[in-house]
């Protein structure tokens, strides 16, 4: 454990985004992921990332996502059988199935990754992936998933402004979604997309608020903790260590991700400092003192926030990374 000041950070959970390449080009990812971006984890700083954190840190899970894992799969392999060998209990990687064409291949994919480990499987699947991906690959992927007994089998899916609201891209979820219904031991999860990264650009179907969102950060939902104290980090494969899609504490090209968890200080971040006091308003005054006006009306907190950190992204570019996100 770590203490810096009064802060102290126990990193409990760690997502290692393997790469940001990917077979689809989703209109609402956070990380504009897509089949031009390059890069990846290698193996070796991946040894070096869980050897640093299990010396310091209680480690109860790695997921791996991106991007799309299943792209680099020998890496991916290889990141569930270093953390099975440290004992890490919770291991799972989240998908878009563009590798199960049928289900004999999907059995063939998912079973050398139990072989390793795997506990847990996250599939996506909503109107934005089966725009590329086809809705009976989700469907081979879960059905050889229940086959070999995995743990946790779950359905994540993004809805255009709230779940429940009617729309042309809820309503093809929804459509998709009663396909995977019939198989058992699935767990569906909704969610609101994030008004962040490409989601940014489809305000126009977003019911935008007349008054400024003035309310507190509410946090993703996959990190635990708050911004003082996260248990959750997410490791990405241009080196940064993100709380939020495009927010950064640190690069392990500049410092050791020892350090940088060690240095850790939400009260010394140009943007999280503000954040977590003022939640994102308090990001207004320091865009407008670099000469932002605003044009548009937002979302909801995090919508605001993001339109301020992409204005931001240039005078801030080692907090407001990775780039791409903006
Ligand atoms: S986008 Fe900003 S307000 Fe929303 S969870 Fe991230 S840091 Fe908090």
């Amino acid at each position: 454990m770590f203490t810096w000041g009064d802060s102290v950070v126990q990193v409990k959970n760690v997502d290692f985004l393997l790469t940001f390449k990917c077979p689809a080009q989703c209109q609402h990812c956070s990380y504009k992921a897509g089949p031009n971006r390059v890069g990846y984890i290698k193996p070796k700083e991946i040894s070096r990332y869980l050897k640093e954190l299990i010396k310091m840190h209680p480690l109860q899970s790695v997921w791996v996502h991106g991007g799309e894992p299943f792209l680099y799969f020998n890496y991916l392999k290889y990141i569930i059988k270093e953390t099975k060998k440290l004992g890490i209990p919770r291991r799972g990687v989240i998908t878009n199935s563009f590798w199960a064409k049928n289900e004999v291949i999907a059995k063939a994919k998912l079973e050398k990754l139990k072989n390793k480990g795997l506990k847990a499987i996250t599939f996506s699947s909503d109107f934005f992936h089966q725009e590329f991906i086809p809705i009976e690959y989700v469907r081979n992927a879960l059905k050889a998933a229940v086959a070999l007994g995995l743990e946790n089998i779950i359905v994540d899916s993004y809805f255009v402004d709230d779940v429940t609201t009617y729309n042309y891209f809820n309503q093809i979820t929804k459509k998709n979604l009663e396909l995977l219904e019939d198989i058992e031991e699935l767990e569906f999860h909704r969610y609101p997309m994030g008004v962040e990264g490409r989601g940014a650009d489809l305000t126009e179907y977003l019911n935008l608020k007349a008054e400024l969102p003035s309310g507190n950060c509410p946090m993703p939902f996959w990190i635990d903790g708050d911004l003082k104290n996260p248990e959750t980090i997410e490791i990405d494969c241009e080196g940064n260590i993100t709380l939020c899609p495009g927010i950064c504490i640190g690069n392990t090209n500049i410092q050791s991700l020892t350090k940088i968890i060690q240095n850790y200080d939400v009260d010394r971040h140009p943007i999280l400092s503000l954040v977590s006091k003022e939640g994102p308003l308090g990001l207004l005054k320091l865009a407008k003192e670099q000469g932002f006006k605003q044009k548009q009306n937002f979302v909801n907190e995090c919508h605001l926030c993001y339109e301020l950190r992409k204005y931001l992204q240039q005078i801030y570019p080692y907090s407001l990374a990775p780039e791409y996100c903006y």
